[in-house]
């Protein structure tokens, strides 16, 4: 292949890109009007997948599920009355910095830039979150927030486009000049965020910025292979590009998407001054082509927007060797490289298979350390994303499965219950000591009031504020409860009759949920419930009758009759306390179990044991008789927690020895609590020690 460089000034040249910071020319590469030149689609769903050719499960209309009580209800309220204020303190005001980089950029504020690459992109994602929350409560101060961000963002764009503060903001940097600036990422966060706006409020404001954007990439990315054929390292922008072209029409969005998968991997993996700053190969997916990779590789958070975003790409072209690949890759994550928290990206540092140095990302399969896993909260959520879209284009409920399980433990896990804390990275063991934390950069011994790398809060609201457009799908002939949680929910079906349902529940600490029907046609319709994996012996009644419907773990339950207002649909998932052994391949996790009850998985935290006593020295009792379970509303948010027994391993005589003789230990008995893995780290500001996994003793 011909690796022949453009010099970077000519190039420059041709294009005519302004690159003075407070400077806005004209670019020649792109003359239509963006407003003048697009159809917009009704669609209003996360994904606005309505007329996606090859998707089976199709997004509700965000907004068309409200939840009412219980466990995201909670959670959501939260979102909106602490997690957003507070971040937006930090995101307008001097600590994050975020605005002030647009104001900047749009001459309305003296000052430089401050924060990562990629807290454009951050911003934008802070805005998503407004916007589902505006969704939801029709506060018409949120809109106006809105549209204030939105001018300013607008007057910080160059007329030809072109909008990356940490670009424009600094004399000696042009765009397109390195891929570790991030102009990729960000351009996908503006993207998907400008069409959530326009779908959620009915305005182009933000989206006609987006279309300006999106228009400068497809002159610059569709032409040129030779110099962009590898750009992009955090690649949201193929999600934005879809999500854009679902919204307008325009398929020029939709080839660069593809575009962009078709370059990843055609090119020769050189250090090229566009490379330089991170690892390249297979940390950015670039060592081999999508179509013919069969392993997880790399950076987690960029391996899997990148899956998501060619699962984006499939649901509009049907490429069989796309969704293969995208299958094989699923199934590598879920089996082989995830943890039982739904976490993903087992170390900050490491390698591939093929010898690639890779940061915070995929390493072998069943490789999975505890202490030193580093789950980035966004590489959680990116997991559950791809998930998402993997489950409408098969409709099957393992993928519901593992998104549920994301929600539940490693998404949650990267904020407190008050909502103005956050964890970066989500390991499943903290011990005192193991770790040098002034040598990391993004992990730390407590929760932190701010991060400097600021991705992950910003996804981790926007996500916990859009559940309830994930709780439902529209199947081909009804209606799938995709997530669980007291809500009510009014939509159109395909055929575009009305449906209208209540759902009333204490999942995930109760098992038993209700759906009453309020409104629907007279034909014979399907409801689908998703039966998790770990629901063995479900039942489903009928107005108090039994069903008979199959209720295998792991499926979809689908009833199919005609259906009237009154009707009642009872689900009740046994809860059982289940211990969880790890696949044998697993030597982390090896005689040792982590206690899980529903989609909930449990921790033991110090502040449980006897002082001075190590987590270390905790084993749990294989007996799960003495476990038991109870909620208690004012815990931690409101949670059930399991008591129960753990035996306490005396000293031993010589722990500094790397290893030693061993006599049968002598145990004391201790009686304890175990609460979820999400609400750790939130009854004390010093460090605690921490276990999912504990070392079993069976009697
Ligand atoms: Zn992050």
């Amino acid at each position: 292949m011909n690796m022949k460089r453009i010099p970077l000034l000519a190039l420059i040249g041709i294009l005519q890109i302004s690159c003075a910071p407070d400077t806005k020319k004209t670019v020649a590469a792109n003359a239509s009007s963006p407003s003048a030149s697009y159809t917009l689609d009704a669609g209003k769903g996360i994904l606005n997948n309505v007329h996606s050719p090859h998707v089976k499960f199709k997004s509700i209309d965000f907004g068309e599920c409200q939840w009412t009580e219980g466990f995201w209800a909670d959670k959501f309220k939260t979102a909106e009355t602490k997690m957003i204020p507070y971040m937006r303190s930090l995101l307008t005001g001097d600590k994050g910095h975020a605005l002030n980089n647009f104001k900047i950029a749009a001459g309305l504020q003296e000052g430089k830039h401050k924060g990562m690459h990629w807290h454009d992109g951050d911003f934008y994602k802070f805005m998503e979150a407004i916007m589902y929350v505006y969704g939801q409560n029709k506060d018409e101060k949120l809109r106006a927030e809105i549209d204030d961000y939105i001018t300013i963002i607008g007057k910080a764009q160059r007329e030809n486009g072109y909008l990356q503060t940490q670009i424009q903001l600094f004399d000696d940097r042009e765009p397109y000049e390195n891929r570790k600036f991030h102009e990729m990422y960000n351009s996908g966060h503006l993207l998907t965020s400008a069409c959530i706006h326009y779908r959620i409020t009915g305005q182009t404001n933000f989206l006609d910025i987006a279309i300006k954007h999106a228009d400068l990439m497809y002159s610059l990315f569709m032409t040129d292979k030779e110099r962009y054929g590898r750009f992009g390292f955090n690649q949201t922008q193929i999600m934005g590009l879809v999500e854009l072209y679902r919204t307008t029409k325009n398929k020029n969005y939709l080839d660069l998407a593809e575009q962009f998968i078709n370059n990843r991997g055609a090119y020769e993996v050189e250090e090229t001054p566009e490379t330089k700053g991170y690892p390249i190969g297979d940390m950015v997916q670039e060592r081999t082509p999508l179509r013919e990779s069969n392993e997880a590789v790399g950076h987690a958070v960029l391996a899997l927007y990148y899956y998501a975003g060619a699962a984006d790409v499939y649901a509009e072209t049907g490429e069989q060797a796309l969704i293969d690949a995208l299958d094989t890759l699923w199934m590598n994550v879920a089996l082989k490289k995830m943890y039982l928290t739904g976490a993903v990206g087992q170390a900050h540092y490491g390698a591939s298979t093929n010898k690639d140095k890779i940061e915070e990302g995929f390493i072998n399969e069943y490789m999975m350390p505890n202490t030193t896993a580093y789950n980035e909260t966004c590489a959680n959520i990116c997991n559950s994303m791809f998930s998402y879209r993997m489950l409408g284009l098969h409709g099957e409920a393992k993928y519901a499965d593992v998104m549920e399980t994301v929600l539940y433990n490693s998404a949650l896990s990267g904020i407190n219950i008050a909502g103005d804390r956050y964890y970066y990275a989500n390991p499943l063991r903290t011990v005192h000591g193991a770790r040098d934390y002034d040598k990391m950069n993004t992990e730390f011994p407590t929760r932190q009031e701010y991060l400097e790398c600021f991705c992950c809060p910003p996804n981790l609201v926007r996500t916990i504020a859009q559940v309830s457009g994930w709780a439902y799908s529209k199947s081909e002939n009804g209606i799938a409860v995709n997530l669980y949680g007291g809500n009510n929910l009014a939509t159109t079906l395909n055929d575009g009759s009305a449906l209208k349902l209540k759902q009333e529940t204490k999942y995930p600490w109760e098992g038993d949920i209700a759906i009453s029907i309020e409104a629907c046609k007279d034909e014979p319709f399907d409801i689908l419930l998703r039966i998790p994996e770990w629901a063995v012996g479900s039942k489903i009644t009928i107005n108090d009758e039994e069903a008979k419907i199959e209720t295998t773990p792991g499926t979809y339950a689908t009833i199919n009759q005609p259906w009237k207002k009154g009707d009642v649909i009872r689900l009740n998932m046994p809860l059982d306390i289940n211990l969880i052994e790890g696949h044998s391949r697993i030597e982390e996790v090896r005689n040792q179990v982590a206690i899980k009850r529903g989609p909930v998985v449990y921790c033991l935290e110090s502040v449980d044991l006897p002082e001075d006593t190590s987590i270390l020295e905790a084993y749990i009792n294989g007996d799960t008789k003495n476990l038991k379970s109870a909620y208690h509303p004012e815990f931690l948010g409101g949670v059930t927690t399991i008591s129960g027994e753990v035996l306490l391993r005396k000293e031993t005589a010589n722990s500094t020895a790397m290893y030693q003789k061993v006599n049968q230990p002598e145990w004391n008995t201790f009686k304890t609590t175990f609460i979820p893995y999400f609400t750790w780290s939130n009854r004390s500001n010093e460090e605690t020690e921490m276990s999912v996994f504990l070392p079993v003793i069976w009697e």
